[in-house]
């Protein structure tokens, strides 16, 4: 059994594990890949990297930290997570089982995508998911967003106050009469166009277009980039029925990261806190990890430490 089982290899899951090593607790991380959605990087003409607040030294020193010890990793995709004597039991999806006493959930979420031709090709090359972490490389230049909901209206408000030019795609009305939206409407350099539909996305090396059916008319967007904020997907789906988690499926927690569940705590973007960035992922991991070490601290260790039909 080990002390502690953080599931997810993004900035969260990785600060935590190392905070946890540190600690000399026996943890082990399981993750689909290592690193998360900081694999991921907006490639446009003229990007000015060093506006952009990634935490990729930290990142990259914690996955290659890790990427050493292997016995604390496994690469694989947790598929259930159940309570089980003295902690929990997680079960992967390679067929492998498990039991920890505390458990971390840092699995994240992915970007809602729009599912159109063109869009897997030009992903990261001119068409983006995350605005909020953009915005400063488009002064004086113009952007897309699509969406409808407050993700999409803050990402406009975010490129209007430095672009020259912002047009918002909404689906539908969505949180258009809110204060926001009704700001948008009034501001200027920002174009809403409501009931619009995306069809396609077109370019050459980048992303340069985007083909919007609009009032029972084909319409060709031009712009700089292309902002697709439909939403986020939490993976949570394995903890289902285990702990609360709100209408969009992201883990309630509390201020020591702790969940509805003694023993389970979670990090980041699969959590209901606000702001996904990697900083602040990084930040919720620590926390998270060093609450959990105090839960483990309280419990009394059973024995023996570590089963001999499990992984090591
Ligand atoms: C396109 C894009 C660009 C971005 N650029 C920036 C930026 O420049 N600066 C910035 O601050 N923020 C940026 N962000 C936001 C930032 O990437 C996230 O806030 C941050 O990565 C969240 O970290 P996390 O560890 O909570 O989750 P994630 O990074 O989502 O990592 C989750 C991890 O969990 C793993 N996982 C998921 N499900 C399972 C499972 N069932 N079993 C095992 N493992 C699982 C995943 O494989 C992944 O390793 C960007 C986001 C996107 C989408």
């Amino acid at each position: 059994m080990y002390d502690l089982i953080v599931i997810g290899g993004g900035p969260a899951g990785l600060t935590a594990t190392v905070y946890a090593l540190r600690k000399r607790l026996n943890v082990l991380l399981i993750t689909r890949d290592m690193g998360g959605k900081t694999n991921f990087r907006l490639q446009v003409p003229d990007l000015e990297h060093h506006l952009v607040i990634d935490g990729d030294e930290i990142v990259s020193r914690f996955v290659n930290e890790i990427e050493y010890l292997d016995f604390a990793r496994l690469l694989d995709r947790v598929t259930s997570l159940e309570p089980s004597e003295h902690g929990y039991a997680v079960t992967t999806a390679g067929g492998r089982r498990f039991t920890a006493r505390a458990i971390i959930i840092a699995s994240g979420s992915r970007p809602q995508r729009l599912t159109v031709p063109g869009e897997r090709e030009f992903e990261m090359r001119g068409l983006c998911y995350s605005a909020v972490s953009y915005a400063p490389l488009f002064m004086d230049r113009s952007t897309v967003v699509i969406g409808d909901s407050g993700l999409a209206l803050r990402a406009a408000a975010e490129l209007a106050r430095l672009g020259r030019m912002v047009t918002l795609v909404a689906p539908g009305r969505g949180q258009l009469d809110s204060p926001l939206g009704l700001r948008l409407a009034a501001s200027a350099n920002v174009t809403i166009l409501e009931n619009c539909q995306v069809l396609r996305v077109n370019g050459d090396q980048y992303a340069r277009s985007l083909t919007v059916s609009y009032q029972g008319r084909e319409l060709e967007l031009s712009a700089d980039a292309f902002f697709v904020e439909l939403g986020l997907l939490p993976a949570t789906d394995f903890a289902a029925g285990v702990l609360e988690r709100d209408a969009q499926g992201r883990i309630a927690i509390d201020q020591r990261n702790r969940t509805s569940a003694a023993g389970i705590f979670a990090a980041g973007d699969v959590t209901d806190l606000y702001a996904e960035q990697v900083l602040i992922a990084i930040g919720e991991g620590a926390r998270a990890a060093l609450s959990a070490y105090e839960y483990l601290l309280e419990q009394p260790v059973p024995a023996p430490a570590v089963a001999a039909t499990e992984w090591r």
